[in-house]
Parts: structure tokens; C-alpha cells; sequence
């Protein structure tokens, strides 16, 4: 007791999107009009900073708890809050794009991060299919195929269905496509580089820039594009590692009436977001109730994670670094 921080659970910002639809409703966020297609879960970049929404720290945004109250993420390194958890409702098809690393995001995008991300498929159509990689092996190949119109010969598609996850490494082309809803766990960037949005026109009749050199410059040509994204990782007591790399790590856990999990907290601070059904965390500090759709970080100190009821969770933190 005494010392150990609170949870802080954070109000989700809701994006407008040409793409969006209507059914982020279904994790309880209250919609603006329009096409909706991002809730920003866990952010503390300037394009939407989640406000606190209790506790000692209410009415604060990520991003002052993170130059304030840096107690809470001791530890962590870094000039801003490093990742950001979005939840995603993809209407329609999403542009195919593809994200910069540091390295160049640092040079040609005004010192911003680059952006590695990670999808986890909330739900998908029965015959759903996603954007993963694509099938050039050179600039000047995906350059031809560009200029062809020739986008089913460059793109990879994967089927999908709720449950798989994908590792989107910079340099990688992908695009989410209509009548999927995601969780994304991403670096804390903006950086999207279009390469082909269907000729598809806003509401104000113009349509979205492209960046095609800039992708060109970033697209990895030796990847290797996946061909699934089912999870293979063992569950081991309601854990679940999905991926691991040098930006986060990401887990998801599964708790049930019948066996509720312990959650260690070692790190900086650790990201929560429900996903599905309801339960309550509880630690030192206090026991809070959650239902889908809620977002939480943990922070530095707050000791294990008490997580009951029946729900699914998709956790992150930023890996310790070794030596
Ligand atoms: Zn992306």
C-alpha cells in the first residue's frame, strides 16, 4: 500500500476517417457524425493525446503525465511516450501504404519516429483478406507496376479471421481492407506513406496525396511477404507473446471465471486495452472495473495485475534493453 501508484485509465480519441464506419459504438465509445474508422486507445502524440480520466491525475493528457510525472514511466527513455494503441473499424478498403523506420522518418519527416506496427484481427468478414507485403523485388519493378496499374500483381493478399496477428515492419506494404476491425500497436508516429488509395475522392471531392517516391525509397524489396497470421506462440497460464522487437513487445491474455490471471508489471510502464467481454484489474492501489473497449496503463511500480472475470486483453510494454 501507501506508495504504489493507480492505474490510469485513459479516454479514447475518435478519428473521422473516409474509410470508417459506425461500429467502434460496439466498444462503447460515444461516436462523433460520420464515418469513423480510429479510436486512438492509448496515445499520447499531438494528432490525438489521451486525457486521463480519474484519479489524482484527471484532466491530464499522456503526454503531461510523461514530461510531469515522469515517476510513472521510470525507466522508460526517450523525449515522448513511445507507443500508441488504436482500434480500428475499417469500413471500406484502407489506402495501401507503407511506414518509414527512424532513420528516415528522422531525416524527411521533421525528427519524427519511424512507425513498426502490429495488427491483432478483432474481426474480420468469412472470406476476409488483408495487405501484407507486396511482390516486386526492386524500385524499378514496383516502380513498372505502379506505372501499369498492374496493383494485383504487386500486392500480397493473406486471409484472415478474429485472432490472427501481423507484424508490419517498416518498409513493409500493407493495407487493412473493408469489414475488418483491428487493434493496432504501433511506434508513436504519424508517417504514412500512400502508394495507391483506389482513386477514391473525399467528401470535398478531392482526393488523398500519394507519396510514392518516399515509399519507394522505404519499401524493404527482399522481404519476405507472410502467407498467415496464425498465432503459433504458446498460451501459458492465459498468456499469450505475440511478437517481440526492439519498439514492444505485445501479449494478449485471456482470463477466465474459472482462472483468473496474475499479470507481472516489471516494466516502465505496460499498456492494457480490453478487447473483449468484462471483468476488474486490481493491485496495490485499488481494483478497477473493465468491459471492452476500456484503455489503461499500467504504471512504473503499480506490482502485479490482478486481472478477473471473463475478458480478453492485448497488453504492450517496451522491452528492457540488454547489456
Ligand atoms: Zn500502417
Amino acid at each position: 500500500m501507501g506508495d504504489c501508484p493507480g492505474l490510469i485509465v485513459l479516454q479514447p480519441v475518435l478519428h473521422n476517417n473516409i474509410w470508417g464506419g459506425r461500429r467502434l459504438a460496439e466498444f462503447g465509445y460515444e461516436l462523433p457524425d460520420g464515418p469513423v474508422g480510429e479510436c486512438w486507445g492509448i496515445s499520447a502524440h499531438p494528432h490525438g493525446d489521451c486525457v486521463v480520466a480519474a484519479g489524482p491525475y484527471a484532466g491530464m493528457t499522456l503526454s503531461q503525465l510523461w514530461s510531469e510525472h515522469h515517476e510513472l514511466f521510470a525507466g522508460a527513455e526517450g523525449d515522448r511516450f513511445p507507443l500508441l494503441v488504436k482500434v480500428l473499424d475499417a469500413c471500406d478498403d484502407l489506402s495501401i501504404q507503407v511506414h518509414p523506420d527512424d532513420a528516415y522518418a528522422a531525416e524527411h519527416e521533421g525528427g519524427s519516429l519511424g512507425k513498426h506496427e502490429c495488427w491483432y484481427v478483432l474481426d474480420a468478414h468469412s472470406h476476409g483478406q488483408i495487405i501484407v507485403g507486396q511482390r516486386a523485388k526492386s524500385r524499378e519493378d514496383f516502380a513498372l507496376l505502379v506505372e501499369e496499374n498492374r496493383w494485383h500483381d504487386m500486392e500480397n493478399l493473406v486471409p484472415i479471421k478474429a485472432g490472427d496477428f501481423f507484424d508490419i515492419k517498416p518498409g513493409t506494404v500493407h493495407a487493412i481492407l473493408g469489414g475488418t476491425m483491428i487493434l493496432e500497436t504501433q511506434q508513436s508516429s504519424d508517417v504514412t506513406y500512400r502508394v495507391y488509395d483506389y482513386e477514391r475522392r473525399q467528401a470535398d471531392g478531392s482526393l488523398r496525396e500519394l507519396h510514392l517516391q518516399q515509399a519507394m525509397d522505404v519499401i524493404d524489396y527482399a522481404a519476405t511477404a507472410p502467407v498467415t497470421g496464425e498465432v503459433t506462440a504458446p498460451e501459458v497460464d492465459g498468456i499469450t507473446q505475440l511478437m517481440s522487437c526492439e519498439y514492444f513487445d505485445v501479449l494478449r491474455v485471456r482470463v477466465h471465471r474459472d482462472a483468473p490471471v496474475v499479470l507481472p508489471q516489471p516494466h516502465p510502464f505496460m499498456n492494457l486495452s480490453v478487447i473483449e467481454g468484462s471483468g476488474a484489474v486490481e493491485t496495490e492501489a485499488g481494483r478497477w472495473q473493465l468491459a471492452k473497449g476500456n484503455h489503461l496503463v499500467a504504471p512504473c511500480g503499480c506490482g502485479d495485475l490482478r486481472l478477473s472475470g471473463e475478458m480478453t486483453l492485448i497488453c504492450s510494454y517496451v522491452p528492457t534493453k540488454e547489456g
